[in-house]
């Protein structure tokens, strides 16, 4: 019992955003340029939106929406109908999602949202900087009601279904080529303190091979050991090592939170997700929305009032 009211405190049930503008800097990774950001505080109805200050030709708004994911392969890029994009926003995406801000204004002056140290830690710290508020308008959310699932056929699974309160993920990795990694487990009920304890530390990884070819491509050019965690079969190349045993499979985890948090509201629902990527994801998310017999939107307060009702009524017949 108290673990479930644990889990749906992970969103207090009102639209969120920040109480102040809060700047950073830093690089892009695929690009390697230097990247202004600034986060804003937006109101009610507002959504997450990218504004590339860069832009001024054409529309330069770039709502963060599963509906707008244009290239899933190595990040989240995310493109209006104008063409303008943005890429790498995952990871800021899960600690926006850690913490429900649900309307933001996030300004850039170039393509890609800051790397910073792979993880997650610091936009926690930035979103802690500049205070969270609660704006005055119910908080919905995306009631998962049948089980949905995509696979792509080359064995990555992906699948959503119901689940009482909250969002629990169970994500699952298997790396043959690298014994470093290897096959990995991990799962979680969300809650913000999970998030910001459990689930933020963890960096993005890739091979060594994968870079040398994502090199040759023009890609990963701002990549570095200070912002992935680099791996060459059984060996971690980062001479500080790993910040945990599991730090793959939690960092997929935290892209997940991220790249559900694109639907504009938290999911009461189970996902899981065995040897999968943003692309299978965004592929998930995109068929449970086109069922109208998949999901419904409910008002969170609402819904935890019906669910305690139903709690104190299966007590009284017990
Ligand atoms: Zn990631």
């Amino acid at each position: 019992m108290i673990a479930e009211i644990k889990t749906l405190s992970a969103y207090r049930c009102r639209e969120k955003t920040l109480q102040n503008t809060i700047p950073c800097t830093g690089v892009g990774l695929h690009g390697g340029q230097k990247v202004r950001m600034a986060l804003k505080p937006a109101g009610i109805g507002a959504g997450i939106r990218f504004v590339r200050t860069d832009v001024a030709d054409r529309d330069n708004v770039i709502p963060a929406s599963y509906l707008n994911v244009a290239d899933a392969r190595l990040c989240s890029c995310l493109r209006n109908a104008a063409g303008v994009s943005v890429s790498t926003v995952e990871h800021l995406m899960a600690a926006l999602a850690g913490f429900g801000i649900t309307n933001l204004t996030i300004e850039l002056d170039g393509p890609e949202v800051p790397i910073m140290d792979g993880s997650a830690t610091d936009f926690i710290t930035l979103i802690r900087c500049a205070g969270i508020m609660d704006l005055d308008a119910p908080l919905k959310a995306v009631k998962i009601l049948k089980e949905v699932v995509y696979a792509d056929g080359k064995g990555a699974e992906v699948c959503l279904y119901p689940a009482r309160e909250g969002l629990e993920i169970d994500f699952m990795i298997d790396f043959k080529q690298s014994s470093a990694i290897g096959r990995q487990e991990y799962s979680i009920a969300l809650t913000e303190r999970d998030f910001c304890d459990s689930v933020a530390y963890a960096r993005t990884f890739c091979m060594a091979q994968e870079v040398e070819m994502m090199h040759k491509a023009g890609l990963a050019r701002g990549g570095s050991l200070d912002n992935a965690v680099v791996v060459d079969g059984d060996k971690v190349l980062n001479p500080t090592g790993l910040r945990s045993e599991n730090e793959f499979v939690v960092h997929k985890t935290m892209d997940v939170i991220g790249d559900l948090w694109q639907l504009g509201m938290p999911i009461i629902g189970h996902f899981s997700g065995a040897k999968s990527g943003h692309a299978q994801t965004n592929a998930l998310l995109r068929q449970v929305m086109a069922d109208p017999d998949a999901y419904a939107v409910v008002t969170l307060d609402e819904y935890r009032d019906e669910l305690q009702a139903g709690r104190r009524n299966a007590r009284r017949s017990a």
